[in-house]
């Protein structure tokens, strides 16, 4: 193995430019040439490769977002799309691939194999925290520490105003998000996809606090389990409070990340190529109860990864 190519794709994640840049270094230490692949699977298609020094990852490591830029590529998916990736790869010489992304990142380098000899490495890295195989995913840390940041700061109009918020995290299609700033923000409710909800109970815990001497409570849904405004809406017509939804966005995507989001993307990085190096392939790196760890890529698309549903009846406890 001489040459290894970088890629970041799906959603972009804080702490992808730290990984981009352990890559690159720990490559070029062990003296390896590193190219990164501009925007992801549709940039390889693209041919946009380059070759990549120590300095061109300089002053990147507090930057969120990546400097690779990032994509998402339909046809990449394709028979057609994986064959000309493939070529893109042999005529850069380019024999290893490491892909920081999301689950589908994942998926795409499983796919990637088929037609491509060489070896590939995943690293976890999406805001979502929703890929089997890791705790933690790269991202997840910070995207849930800009959402406590907001309400922390919406509490105090809260609690002034006497007011509900309805608080709107992202999280399509689980609450990973939604669950750990719900927690740590001392939320009254959280809703998520995976647990079944209802409003009405919502209304009757509401009504509740309201009677124990509560004004002002704060509510964290996430995306993929409801609204904020339909939440909103419904409990305007049952209920006199004043109601307020918020939703957080995209805001929650971006930002400097954390210590633990850079130390946990530089150390994934340093093992991606180390693994490479001792001839392993189809891996994703991970961490699993503190440790670093390697689990087979597949493994991604076999598991589903589940929420700490304890930690839902643990803020319904706070509430009281
Ligand atoms: P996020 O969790 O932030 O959305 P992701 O990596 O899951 O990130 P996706 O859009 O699901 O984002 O996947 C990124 C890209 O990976 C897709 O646009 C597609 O090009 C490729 N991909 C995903 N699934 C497959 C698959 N089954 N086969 C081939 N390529 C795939």
């Amino acid at each position: 193995m001489k040459r290894i190519g970088v890629l970041t794709s799906g959603g972009d994640a804080p702490g992808m430019n730290a990984a981009i840049r352990a890559v690159v270094r720990t490559a070029l230490y062990h003296g390896l040439e590193v190219y990164g692949i501009r925007r992801g699977y549709a940039g390889l298609l693209a041919g946009e490769i380059e070759p990549m020094s120590s300095p061109s990852v300089g002053g990147i490591i507090n930057r969120g977002g990546t400097i690779l830029r990032t994509a998402r590529s339909e046809e990449f998916r394709t028979e057609t799309g994986l064959h000309q990736a493939a070529q893109r790869l042999t005529q850069h010489g380019i024999d290893a691939l490491v892909v920081i992304g999301g689950d589908g990142s994942m998926r795409g380098a499983v796919a990637l194999r088929q037609y491509a000899d060489l070896r590939v490495m995943g690293i976890p890295a999406t805001i979502d925290n929703d890929i089997p195989g890791t705790d933690y995913s790269i991202g997840f840390d910070t995207a849930v520490n800009t959402a406590l940041d907001a309400i922390d700061k919406i509490r105090d109009t809260a609690y002034s105003h006497e007011r509900v918020f309805i608080v709107e995290v992202m999280g399509r299609h689980n609450g990973f998000i939604a669950l750990e700033v719900g927690l740590a923000g001392g939320a009254e409710a959280i809703l998520i996809p995976e647990v079944p909800y209802d409003l009405s109970d919502l209304l009757r815990r509401l009504d509740e606090s309201y009677r124990r001497g509560k004004h002002s409570s704060i509510i964290v849904v996430a995306e993929g389990a409801v609204r904020a405004t339909d939440v909103q809406k419904f409990l305007e017509t049952h209920t006199p409070y004043h109601i307020r939804a918020l939703v957080l966005g995209h805001m929650q995507r971006g930002g400097s990340p954390t210590a633990f989001d850079r130390v946990l993307a530089t150390q994934l990085g340093v093992l991606a190529v180390e693994r490479l190096l001792q001839g392993k392939t189809d891996e994703m790196v991970g961490i699993e109860g503190g440790k670093l760890i390697t689990v087979p890529i597949e493994y991604v698309q076999m598991a589903t990864k589940t929420v700490d549903a304890r930690k839902l009846d643990i803020a319904t406890m706070m509430a009281i």
